[in-house]
């Protein structure tokens, strides 16, 4: 099995996959998203709310808002706590919570929490604490998934209607040019298997297909941990986990 990066940020990557072992993608998938800590708000201590928005309702806001964390749990400190205090009116924001720890904020500041009307409180203090995926979904990393590479062919080499074939590509990968249907360099795996092209065309002229050898890996972060920070604590797991099973096998 062989792997290399089709293109990759800090917060998401697309990997080729070749030679591909469907339970190996599925174990690692699952170690990503049950295994891989991250920090997010456990407990809220409501003080005062005179808004219309009932105590549990924005505890569980709070709950699901993604938190810059921390690789493989940190390392020492347990608990970050926050407090926020508001009076409206105003539109308070996930940015509006302030960290104990400046390092440990929301991901995405701008997320809306509520709205307090002229003369409306809230006053409460709120505890973040590590956790996995398998505890909590709000724990998970990120969205992981894995898809189909796709194999394009185009058996004739002068096709009437090109143009009209390529643009019916929602993805705009396909060329049409002078009666001649190609697939845009660099850009084959962008195809979504949509079947648009070959259902107008007729498999005669465009053959489209999964590739049996090549599959793409791809992960999303929700914003706490970068790819490369997930991966190494969800391989360390995997590999924990196989050593741990091989003991009783
Ligand atoms: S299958 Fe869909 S996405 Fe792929 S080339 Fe054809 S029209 Fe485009």
């Amino acid at each position: 099995m062989e792997a290399s990066l089709i293109n990759h940020s800090d917060n998401a990557a697309s990997i080729l996959i070749v030679g591909y072992n469907i339970p190996l993608m599925n174990a690692l998938r699952r170690s990503i998203l049950n295994n891989v800590h991250t920090l997010a708000i456990e407990d809220v201590t409501m003080y005062k709310n005179s808004s219309t928005m009932y105590d549990e309702v924005l505890a569980s806001r709070l709950g699901l808002l993604p938190l810059r964390s921390i690789q493989y749990g940190g390392k020492g400190k347990k608990e970050f706590k926050f407090k926020l205090e508001q009076v409206g009116p105003k539109t308070v924001y996930a940015y509006d919570l302030v960290p104990e720890d400046p390092d440990i904020k929301p991901v995405y500041g701008d997320t809306i929490l509520l709205t307090l009307k002229e003369g409306e409180k809230i006053e409460l203090e709120a505890k973040a604490t590590f956790g996995t995926g398998a505890e909590h979904a709000k724990f998970a990393p990120a969205h992981v998934f894995y898809h189909a590479y796709p194999s394009i062919e185009t058996t004739k080499s002068e096709i009437k209607g090109a143009s009209k074939i390529a643009s019916l590509c929602p993805v705009n990968i396909l060329d049409g040019e002078n009666n001649k249907l190609s697939v845009k360099k660099g850009h084959l795996q962008e195809c979504i298997l949509c079947m648009a092209c070959q259902d107008y065309a007729g498999e005669d002229v465009i053959k489209i297909s999964a590739d049996k050898n090549k599959l793409v890996f791809e992960i999303e972060s929700w914003g706490q941990l970068t790819v490369k920070d997930i991966f190494e604590e969800a391989f360390d797991n995997l590999e924990e986990e196989i050593k741990e099973t091989s003991k009783v096998v």
